[in-house]
């Protein structure tokens, strides 16, 4: 038998995609005969108090139901703004209980955020967590409004007028930019920018990429330079296995990158990569470090305790120095150097640093130019914002105006914009876990406004607003479609990289020809 740990998992789904034979299922997908394993699984506990009931399918307080409140006549229905992890997260929270409905709004007309256009391609099997998603969207009291953006096609008091609660998870869509001259010169840009068009985000389809140089720079250190620095030094053979954006593809074939270095301005104990994602990358590329920096990090293992940072320095200390020819395109860690501008006339040509010690100027020549300092929240049209930490001010989830401190009524926040750009896929699990309790606490002691009208009302609302409304189904038929024209290459999809393809893939899904009908039909028949 598999033991999981109920408080460590964070239902990331990837053991259940690494099972070769599908023998984990999540809890909430047990069926009658099954369930006796819960009780199994949860005697594993040795030291679990008598007391303490065994855990029940949702760690949420139940919804309580509407029969049971005399003043309330709807069950507990939740508009859900953004379909990233947080989203999904917090849909499946919700829809474990008793009669709760979820209708989760995404301005694309593909759902899943980050996984879809943020993750690297050399990295599908982080993607999986999508089939954890999957089984939350087939959910009969969920529904998808896809090509729907919040505040253009619906406003947060209309969705507020539809439902109990609004449930942002928007994610941090914008970067944190590098004010340094020469930033916005052809051949400069972020690393976020770049995944997106890797990953064939409609919006970055068409970004500039120019690859004709040996040396692209990466201004940062995180996870997120790590995957640009991985993919850009890629096997071009590698990446057509898997679903990398077409036009990303034939780039990266003609691409002339010999080496990526990612630049940080601190020292190798202050690295913002992770230790998985740097024995990721070394055991995949040749990884260097310049003498100067060995020191340093030699130095750096002398003083540091902390076990997570020693592992990262002794990693780091077993890099070559890369004085030997590289046969293959390589990544050269820097530390130490602090980005002053960007060199060239009508187009980037390298980067001036400062040593960060000693102000000395360094130049490294590079025709293209990559910040990858962190994304950044956006303000969100009717909902207060927290300039300075780029999030929604909130206690908990729960949106808070910061005038008064008190709760903004209906209106709830999780994932990156509830909390900053920080953590893994996974980490949005425990987030949204926080978000869904405080909303059905509030839900639960009659603080949340019974919505003004029926599902088919908010249905009816939003088909008119735009026509071009791609549900449950249409994703569907998308999905379906990218999948098979995958197939044919050995890849596990080919991407539509421009709306209108999406939406004509959409309409291909059954029970045409109205979106909306189809939508209005189901919602009549829950
Ligand atoms: P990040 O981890 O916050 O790293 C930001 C980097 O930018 C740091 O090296 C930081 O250096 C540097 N920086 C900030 N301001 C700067 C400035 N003005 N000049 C020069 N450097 C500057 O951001 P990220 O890489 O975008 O990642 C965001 C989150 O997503 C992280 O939690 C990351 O772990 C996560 N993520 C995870 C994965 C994965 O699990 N595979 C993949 C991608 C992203 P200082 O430390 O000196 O400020």
């Amino acid at each position: 038998m598999l033991y999981i740990d109920p408080v460590a998992c964070v239902d990331c789904g990837a053991c259940v995609s690494a099972c070769p034979v599908g023998a984990i299922v999540p809890h909430s997908k047990l069926d009658a005969a099954q369930l006796p394993f819960v009780e199994i699984n949860a005697s594993f506990y040795p030291d679990r108090p008598a007391d303490v009931k065994l855990p029940p399918t949702s760690k949420l307080a139940p919804v309580i139901p509407a029969a049971q409140v005399r003043t309330r006549r709807r069950p507990l229905t939740v508009a859900i703004v953004g379909s990233g992890p947080a989203a999904m997260y917090a849909a499946d929270e919700l829809l474990v209980q008793q009669g709760v409905r979820v209708n989760v709004f995404e301005k694309l007309p593909t759902p899943f955020g980050l996984v879809r256009a943020g993750v690297a391609p050399d990295h599908q099997h982080t993607k999986h967590v999508t089939r954890l998603f999957d089984r939350v969207t087939e959910h009969r009291r969920f529904n998808f409004y896809l090509n729907i953006e919040v505040g253009r096609h619906v406003s947060h008091a209309e969705l507020l007028a539809h439902h109990h609660a609004v449930l942002y998870a928007v994610g941090a869509p914008d970067d944190r930019r590098l004010d340094i001259e020469g930033m916005g010169l052809p051949g400069t840009g972020t690393a976020t920018e770049l995944v997106a068009w890797i990953n064939g985000h409609p919006q970055y389809a068409t970004l500039p990429i120019d690859l004709s140089h040996e040396r692209v720079v990466v201004i940062g250190n995180g996870n997120v330079a790590l995957d640009v620095a991985r993919v850009l030094t890629a096997d071009p053979d590698e990446l057509a296995r898997t679903d990398i954006a077409d036009h990303a593809l034939r780039a990266f074939r003609k691409s002339a990158v010999r080496e990526v270095v990612v630049a940080a301005r601190r020292g190798p104990a202050h690295s913002a990569f992770t230790l998985p994602e740097l024995i990721g990358l070394t055991s995949a590329r040749e990884v260097v470090l310049d003498p100067e920096d060995q020191r340093w990090v030699h130095a750096d293992l002398a003083s540091v305790s902390d076990p997570l940072t020693r592992h990262k320095l002794e990693v780091l200390s077993g890099l070559g120095d890369g004085s030997a020819p590289a046969s293959r395109p390589r990544i050269r860690l820097a530390y130490g150097l602090t980005p002053q501008r960007v060199a060239g006339e009508r187009r980037a040509a390298g980067v001036e640093f400062s040593v960060t010690a000693t102000g000395a100027p360094r130049h490294l020549e590079a025709g293209l130019v990559l910040t990858s300092i962190g994304y950044r929240g956006k303000l969100i049209r009717d909902l207060p914002f927290d300039e300075a930490a780029a999030v929604v001010p909130n206690d908990g989830g729960r949106v808070v105006d910061p005038g008064t401190g008190l709760p903004v009524a209906g209106a709830y926040a999780a994932g990156w914009i509830k909390r900053g750009p920080t953590g893994f896929i996974g980490t949005n699990k425990s987030c949204s876990f926080q978000t869904v309790q405080a909303l059905v606490a509030d839900f639960n002691a009659g603080k949340l406004t019974d919505p003004a009208a029926g599902p088919t009302a908010l249905a009816e609302l939003v088909a008119a607003r735009q026509p071009d409304l791609v549900d449950s189904a249409g994703w569907r038929a998308i999905d379906a479609a990218e999948v098979a024209r995958g197939t044919v290459d050995g890849r596990p999809r080919r991407k539509f990289t421009d709306v209108a393809d999406m939406l004509a893939a959409a309409a291909a899904a059954p029970q045409e020809p109205s979106r909306g009908r189809r939508l209005l039909a189901r919602l009549r028949s829950s």
